[in-house]
Order: C-alpha cells, then sequence, then structure tokens
C-alpha cells in the first residue's frame, strides 16, 4: 500500500465546516478597512531574505530562529515572508507610493514562522496588516487603536480584550535606558535564563520579553525605559494617553511590552484576553518611524498592527454561535434529459438572482435521496423535474420549510417571475 502525504505539521487545512467562519471574519475585516478608508496591497509570499534579515533585525527571534529560509534554483536566498511590514514598506518604496502624501494600506494573507505548533501558534498562519505612512501626531496611533478597536465591536466578540499600551521613545532615550538596563542585568548575568544571556549582548531589550519566571522577578527591578524618555518621547505618548481617555478606550500602561521586532519606535500596543492560554494577544502593533529611511526611503513616519486570524477564530469558536449557509434552492431530478434541464434552470436562476445559493442533485441517486440531501442543504425550496415535468416543460415547487404551503406544479416559463414574486412576498 503506498503511504498517504499528510499536511506539514504547523500548517493547517480549512475543511468546508469552518471555511463560513472564515469567510464570515475576512468579509468583516474588509469591512471595517474599507470604512475607515484604508487600500488594499498585495505583496508576494517570497521575498528575498535580506528584505526580512535587515529590516526586522539580526537578532529577534523571527529571524534568528523563526525564518522559513532557503535557496531557489538560481541560488538566491529567499524566503517565507514571517509578516508584512517590511514587505509594505518594500512595495511602497519600489513604486515611489511613500512619496505621494499619507498612505492608508491593509492586507490580509498568511505569514509563515517554524515555531512549536500549539493552539494559537502555527507555522502558516493568517494575519491581517494595517499600515499607515506619512503622520507624524498621534492621531494616527488613535485611528490605528479605534480601527482595532471597531474590528472586535464588528466581530461581536465576547471574550474581554484588554489594551496594553507602552512607548519605546525614541532612539536616543532607548540609548541611555539600554546602557543602564545592561549594566543592571550584567549583575544577574548567570541567573538570567539561557536565551536573556545571549541576547545581553545581542539585544537586550528583548530580555524584558522573557518568559522565564526567574528572569521575570529580576526584570521587575530592571531600569524602565519610560523613565528616559526626552520630552519629545514623553509629549508623544501623553497625546495618545489623553486621546485614549478622550476617545473611552480603556487601557494598561505595561513598561515590559516591547515587541519582537526592532523597527518599532514610540508608541507600542497589544489587545490581550485571557482566554487563550499562553497565546494571549491576537492583535499587535506600534510606530516604526525610522524603519522607512532605514530601507533606503525619506525619512517617513510611519504606524501598523497585525492581527492573528487564528486566534480571533478561537475566540469566535468559544462562543458556539454558529453561521450557517444553507442553500436557498435545491434541484431535484432523473437522471438523463430531464437533468440537462434542471441545470440549465439553475443556470437562469443564478443568473437572475445572483446572492442566491442553487444546488443541482448529480449523480445517479434516487427521488427519496434527492429529497433528503434537498432537506440538508438547508434549502427553502426543492424544485423538481421528473420525466413526467420533462415532457410537459411544467416544474413542481415543494416547500421544504414550511410544511403549509402546498406543493405545486407550474410551466417552466413561469419561473422566474414566480420566483420574483417569492422573493418579494
Ligand atoms: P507571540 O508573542 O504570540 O509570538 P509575536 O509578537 O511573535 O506574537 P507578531 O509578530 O506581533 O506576534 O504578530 C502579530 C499577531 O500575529 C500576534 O499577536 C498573533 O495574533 C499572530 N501570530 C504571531 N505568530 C503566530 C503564530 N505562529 N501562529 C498564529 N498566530 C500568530
Ligand atoms: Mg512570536
Amino acid at each position: 500500500m503506498v503511504e498517504s502525504i499528510q499536511a506539514i505539521r504547523g500548517m493547517n487545512d480549512v475543511l468546508p465546516k469552518d471555511s463560513v467562519l472564515w469567510r464570515h471574519v475576512e468579509n468583516i475585516i474588509r469591512q471595517t478597512v474599507y470604512s475607515f478608508g484604508y487600500d488594499e496591497i498585495r505583496t508576494p509570499i517570497l521575498e528575498k531574505t535580506e528584505l526580512f534579515k535587515r529590516n526586522i533585525g539580526e537578532s529577534t527571534d523571527i529571524v534568528e530562529k523563526e525564518m522559513y529560509v532557503f535557496e531557489d534554483r538560481n541560488g538566491d536566498s529567499l524566503a517565507l515572508r514571517p509578516e508584512g511590514t517590511a514587505s509594505a514598506v518594500r512595495l511602497g518604496l519600489e513604486h515611489g507610493l511613500l512619496n505621494q502624501g499619507i498612505q492608508r494600506w491593509w492586507y490580509m494573507g498568511p505569514m509563515y514562522r517554524h515555531e512549536r505548533p500549539q493552539k494559537g501558534r502555527y507555522r502558516q498562519f493568517y494575519q491581517l496588516g494595517v499600515e499607515a505612512f506619512g503622520v507624524m501626531s498621534a492621531d494616527i496611533d488613535l485611528e490605528m487603536i479605534l480601527l482595532s478597536q471597531a474590528l472586535w465591536r464588528n466581530l461581536s466578540l465576547k471574550a474581554p480584550l484588554v489594551l496594553q499600551l507602552n512607548t519605546l521613545g525614541t532612539s536616543a532615550s532607548r540609548v541611555a535606558h539600554k546602557k543602564d538596563l545592561v549594566a543592571y542585568l550584567s549583575r544577574y548575568r548567570h541567573e538570567l535564563d539561557e536565551d536573556s544571556q545571549r541576547r545581553l549582548d545581542t539585544n537586550p531589550l528583548r530580555i524584558l520579553d522573557s518568559k522565564n519566571e526567574q528572569t521575570q522577578k529580576i526584570i521587575r527591578e530592571a531600569p524602565k525605559l519610560m523613565d528616559y524618555l526626552d520630552d519629545e518621547a514623553k509629549a508623544h505618548f501623553d497625546s495618545v494617553c489623553r486621546g485614549l481617555d478622550a476617545l473611552g478606550i480603556a487601557y494598561q500602561i505595561n513598561p515590559a511590552l516591547v515587541r519582537g521586532l526592532d523597527y518599532y519606535t514610540h508608541t507600542v500596543f497589544e489587545w490581550v484576553t485571557t482566554e487563550l492560554g499562553a497565546q494571549a494577544t491576537v492583535c499587535a502593533g506600534g510606530r516604526y518611524d525610522t524603519l522607512v529611511e532605514q530601507m533606503g526611503g525619506r525619512a517617513t513616519p510611519a504606524v501598523g498592527f497585525a492581527m492573528g486570524l487564528e486566534r480571533i477564530l478561537l475566540l469566535l469558536q468559544l462562543q458556539e454561535e454558529s453561521i450557517a449557509e444553507p442553500a436557498d434552492i435545491y434541484m431535484v431530478s432523473s437522471q438523463g434529459a430531464p437533468r440537462l434541464r434542471a441545470l440549465e434552470l439553475a443556470r437562469t436562476i443564478r443568473q437572475e438572482f445572483k446572492d442566491w445559493r442553487v444546488v443541482t442533485d448529480c449523480g445517479d441517486a434516487g427521488f427519496k435521496n434527492q429529497f433528503k440531501k434537498a432537506d440538508k442543504s438547508g434549502a427553502r425550496l426543492a424544485l423538481i423535474v421528473g420525466d413526467e415535468e420533462y415532457a410537459q416543460k411544467t416544474l413542481t415547487l415543494k416547500y421544504l420549510r414550511d410544511e403549509t404551503l402546498a406543493q405545486s406544479t407550474i410551466a417552466q416559463t413561469e419561473l422566474l417571475t414566480f420566483l420574483q414574486k417569492a422573493r418579494s412576498g
């Protein structure tokens, strides 16, 4: 026997029973970003490895351990995109869009990271990414947060989501803080977990993000970036906080929130839930005012966030509200010429009623079985073309949900008029 090939670990199939919820979530996302005036961009799933290495940061988890990197047939090093921001900036620079005033963009699609698969953490996962370029003031930070909040509302998420907020300040404030942080942590070097010991030399700020308990204890007393902010950084963060107060959006300031990518500056935020165990962050973002320049463009302020779709789906599945997509019409017919007639009538109905689902029974099931399938499809109406109907150029209508409505037979030429009346009545 041939051994069957399975999907790659951590990369999920979406089955018909689950794709309904996916589409529901995707539709709401599209409506929401549209309502904020954002435009869609699409970038390739593969990029040059260098794009991510340089811009996400060599010593970040993503680049160091999680990226799918391979050589193509020309010997070029390519990577499956682990996130979307670097690609979005590349697109903007390559097509000259970042010199054309304020840009508001969104994208949705799969990202790839070689992580340990578990609930809410996969090797292929979907993100909605939102980016805005060209606005320095805190208004746009607020718009980002409003947009994410609108998503939770429009998705009718019942799980409480908490907005956590921090500022990473300007690079000048980070330099002073980093010096003191490294001095402090060096005193505890041998008590830190292994990863953090290594990061002490490569990326000390990331130690603040460690999940190791012993390390966390040490971090609690570490110098806080908040205390090193220069006036510019303080003023920006104040505007964000005051804006959130004015908009009535609750938040918690979390000084340990540092984000896993090097390009962030000023405001960073995460929406966190208590319902998904360790995979608590459903949405994360912040400002990255230096990235565009770093990538070869003119200095351009920017802000964005990414939301993980699987974690949103997990939360919606916990709510156990089923979203059904029943058929509207089920065509029951005899095989042969009546079947062809049924396919033809179904085509006519679909052309006229573009939002209806019309299913034609195919194959060799008898009438009894076809009616069973019609019932299961959720259709309100079965249209029957048996041998007799075929010969008489009629069809029989059977109401599947409302037993008070009697079965009737009409001429095939009257079908559209009948359905139009049924829809408006
Ligand atoms: P985490 O701390 O959970 O690893 P992260 O900081 O690596 O998250 P980001 O790079 O900011 O995550 O990605 C934004 C969002 O994308 C996350 O908040 C999460 O919802 C989702 N996400 C990230 N990695 C994964 C993954 N491996 N599987 C599923 N969703 C993910
Ligand atoms: Mg991660």
